[in-house]
């Protein structure tokens, strides 16, 4: 048993063991750490060997004071000031390595800088002055893990590894160090930590440079994943959710029957600080589904609490590589040349692409984040040859992908890297079967375009409503199988609303014909709504009956310029009352995109004279040309400028015009292009709970990616925001896109605790399949995962999508 009560009789022999190349694990005012001799590498090496701690990641090195600092460190006066107002204490200080710095290189993972710290504690002072040797000691925890704050903490993780566990008891700030890099004059905070930034300004009397996320690491505590529990957290959780446990915060925590600790009830950070870690073990110890943490205020230790959060928050989110590997329960194979072959005749020799360089097209997403292989890319010409494709891959358990217009974003119609999949592009597929005028239908097959789907419908003097930017591209079956929303869900519904029947090839290749007219049918479960949204994991869709509307002979579009959020969801509030149905999209833009459509967008110009924080863009139609929706927008636009919702407004007096003013919605999405990496968010919150929504995305965003520009836009009028989130202007692209995956856990965090979806149109795809089982109740997800065996027991349909 190495835990000793930390005495002078047990200091002797602690010091004792480091001198002969030992560790031994201690109390500091911050953590407990894990010390070995500095001088010694092959001490040093049993450290990194026990922690399993990355060789690139440098130690801590403890010393007395400045007078042994300067025996290994370039002690510059910007150093000297820090470490004389702040030493003994909870600060390390990286600085140049001096030329014959004795330190061993392992502890300095190679760098040309050393990371010094004069600890505070007694018990770790006693130590040092015994041993008389620079101490390297990271915290005395497994890497990656939560940091110890007592004694039995070590023990439980590292049991008899160290030589002796001297117990001093619970340490006293209960949080790492706060690290700073020291060069010339440049002061940069790389760690933050139990010193405040704002104690640290104070006595430069400048702001500090805060180190950039990612890259190479330069100093120790840098890894973007650390300090994590086993159990997920949920951050900015304000309620928990049935069997979660609770880490709250401050005086107004709601009251919570599950297991719950409570920070700080007076609200105090410092005490926060101090129980941080603690708190994270005992409730990781209870075997909760999740660890939901209230918001914690980010200022001053608040900052490190933050800090700890958001890289133990990274440490669960599963790694790429994990995706596919539990998408099914055999893993994917090449299907053999035989099986090629024969998937080839069915379709013909020309319409079947087997060359990579030819079906590079088929394999990439629109914003290239997804780049796929495949081992074939078949286009068949009608359901038969569909179906015959199915029944050969449900024999041969061949992985089938189907994809429409390639326009999707969330990856679901890109096949994975394996290179053993079968793309199946319903391209040639574009025939209108049929035009029913009387029943308002048409009957159309899944390859057709959505442009040509609405132009089919114009021609025959009727509106097909769904219009989304990439109508040029997407077409019926993608609309269907993701069911897409876009500009008019207000008035009219998404792709499920203007459907009335589908056929569907199934998995083992039968074909449903399902393509009914009927508006009323209540005899049993409703198929087609299985597979609208389905992502083509049930079954691929060859056609589909739509809804058609009658064509509307007046539509009045109108621009407002707004200076608060809260004045958007009132103002939609007002329109939506006086012009009900008439009222048939109502879209949000933020100033910072329409100043990247002004700057990137060919011909594009403000229509109103000054700039205006935020705004609407909107649209009234009627059936009758009677002038009616014309006196009704004025009429709501006064209204909402008496009411000071808003500030400033114009309406499109031609259709040229009307055509600009959408254009500067449409061109939201693409021209965040040109400002470097976009980290994107498609998602849905009640419509009142917007506002809320957005500025605590936007806290969220600063504190993680100080600088990242966030342009949230998209269909106010149905809650659904695209919170798309722009790099900030010096960073580097790659840089910024490696926080998307932690970024979209912790907005889709808030999104939850909203009531909201973390998917309002695009669909989960490969992009939120993993978020999914966060997102969805246990029965949920089992319900989706009964329905998913009983149409496709091999799993040949998309498989590592959606489920
Ligand atoms: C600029 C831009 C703007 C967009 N705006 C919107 C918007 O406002 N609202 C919105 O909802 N979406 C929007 N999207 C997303 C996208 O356009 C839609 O998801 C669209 O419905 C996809 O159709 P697609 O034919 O391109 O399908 P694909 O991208 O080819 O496929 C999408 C998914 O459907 C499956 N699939 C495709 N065809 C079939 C089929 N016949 N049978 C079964 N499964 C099939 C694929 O396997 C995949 O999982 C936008 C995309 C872009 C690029």
């Amino acid at each position: 048993m190495p835990i000793v009560a930390a005495t002078k009789e047990s200091i002797a022999p602690a010091a004792e063991a480091l001198v002969n190349g030992e560790m031994v694990a201690f109390p500091t005012e911050t953590v407990y750490g894990l010390g070995a001799n500095a001088l010694d590498a092959a001490a040093v090496t049993k450290v990194f060997a026990c922690k399993e701690r990355p060789r690139f990641n440098p130690l801590i090195v403890h010393v007395l004071g400045l007078d042994q600092a300067q025996s290994y460190a370039a002690v510059n006066e910007t150093a000297r000031k820090l470490a004389e107002r702040f030493w003994p204490g909870p600060l390390s200080l990286v600085l140049p390595r001096k030329r014959n710095c004795a330190i061993a290189d392992l502890v300095t993972a190679g760098l040309n800088t050393v990371a010094l710290r004069a600890p505070n504690h007694p018990v770790a002072r006693a130590l040092l002055e015994t041993a008389k040797l620079p101490i390297a000691a990271p915290s005395a925890n497994r890497s990656g893990c939560v940091s110890p704050t007592t004694a039995a903490h070590v023990e439980a993780e590292l049991g008899e590894l160290p030589a002796m566990i001297l117990d001093g008891g619970p340490c006293k700030l209960g949080l790492e160090s706060t690290v700073l890099g020291i060069k010339g004059d440049q002061v940069t905070l790389l760690r933050l930590g139990a010193l405040s930034r704002q104690e640290i300004e104070n006595v430069l009397g400048r702001k500090l440079a805060m180190h950039v996320a990612g890259g190479k690491v330069s100093s120790p505590g840098q890894l973007s994943i650390h300090y994590a529990p086993a159990t997920p957290l949920r951050l900015e959780a304000r309620t928990p959710r049935g069997g979660e446990a609770f880490l709250a915060f401050g005086p107004h925590a709601p009251l919570y029957a599950g297991p719950m600790i409570n920070l700080s009830e007076q609200g105090d950070l410092s005490e926060a600080t101090n129980k941080f870690f603690a708190a994270l073990r005992s409730l990781d110890a209870i075997g909760a589904t999740a660890i939901a943490v209230m918001p914690i205020p980010n200022q001053g230790l608040g900052e490190a609490i933050n800090d700890r959060l958001q890289r133990a928050a990274q440490a669960r989110l599963p790694s790429p590589a994990s995706r596919f590997d539990d998408a099914r329960t055999t893993a994917p194979k090449r299907p053999s040349e035989a099986t090629l072959d024969a998937m080839v005749r069915i379709v013909g020799e020309d319409h079947a692409i087997r060359e990579p360089a030819a079906m590079a097209p088929y394999l990439v997403e629109w914003r290239d984040r997804y780049v796929g292989r495949a081992a074939l890319v078949l286009k068949p010409a009608s359901a038969a040859e569909v179906a015959a494709i199915l029944k050969r891959a449900n024999e041969t358990r061949t992985d089938i992908v189907p994809q429409g217009g390639n326009t999707g974003l969330v990856g679901g119609q890109i096949p994975f890297e394996s290179g053993h999949e079968v793309v199946v592009s319903l391209s040639r597929m574009t025939h209108v079967r049929d035009i029913d005028l009387n029943g308002n239908t048409m009957t159309v097959e899944a390859g057709l375009v959505l442009a040509n789907a609405q132009a089919v419908a114009a021609s025959a003097g009727r509106l097909f409503p769904l219009s989304l930017a990439s109508e040029g591209s997407c077409q019926i079956g993608g609309v269907l199988a993701t069911n897409a929303g876009g500009t008019a869900v207000l008035a009219y519904g998404s792709a499920r609303d203007l459907t009335l029947g589908l056929e569907v090839v199934l998995a083992d290749g039968r074909v449903w014909n399902g393509l009914k007219r009927l508006r009323k049918d209540n005899s049993g479960y409703d198929l087609k709504d299985l597979f609208i949204g389905s992502e083509g994991t049930l079954g691929i869709i060859t056609a589909a009956v739509l809804r058609l509307l009658p064509k509307p002979a007046e539509i009045v579009t109108a621009f407002a310029g707004l200076s608060h959020l809260e004045s958007a969801a009132a103002f939609f509030t007002r329109a939506y009352a006086l012009a009900g149905p008439m009222l048939t999209a109502f879209e949000l833009l933020p100033r910072i995109g329409l100043d990247f459509v002004l700057k990137h967008g060919a011909a594009t110009r403000d229509p109103l004279h000054s700039a205006h924080p935020w705004y609407v863009l909107f649209e009234l139609s009627s059936q009758r040309d009677d002038g009616e929706v014309a006196r009704l927008a004025e009429m709501l636009l006064s209204e909402g400028i008496e009411a000071k919702e808003i500030d400033d407004a114009v309406i499109a007096a031609s259709l040229a015009q009307r055509r600009e003013l959408w254009r500067l919605r449409e061109l939201m999405s693409e021209v965040q292009k040109h400002e470097g990496g976009s980290i994107k968010h498609d998602v849905a919150v009640p419509v009142a709970r917007m506002p809320e929504f957005i500025a605590r995305a936007n806290q969220l965003v600063e504190l993680m990616i100080p600088g990242a520009r966030p342009v949230p836009f998209g269909h106010l009028g149905d809650g659904n925001i695209h919170y798309n989130v722009s790099q900030p202007p010096s960073m580097d692209r790659a840089v910024f896109l490696a926080n998307w995956e932690a970024l979209n856990a912790a907005v889709h965090e808030i999104v939850l605790d909203l009531d909201g979806s973390i998917s309002a149109e695009h669909g989960i795809g490969r992009l939120k399949r993993d978020l999914l089982r966060h997102a969805k109740q246990p029965l949920e997800l089992e319900m989706m995962r009964k329905i998913k065996n009983a149409f496709d027991p091999y799993g040949i349909l998309n498989p590592g999508k959606l489920l």
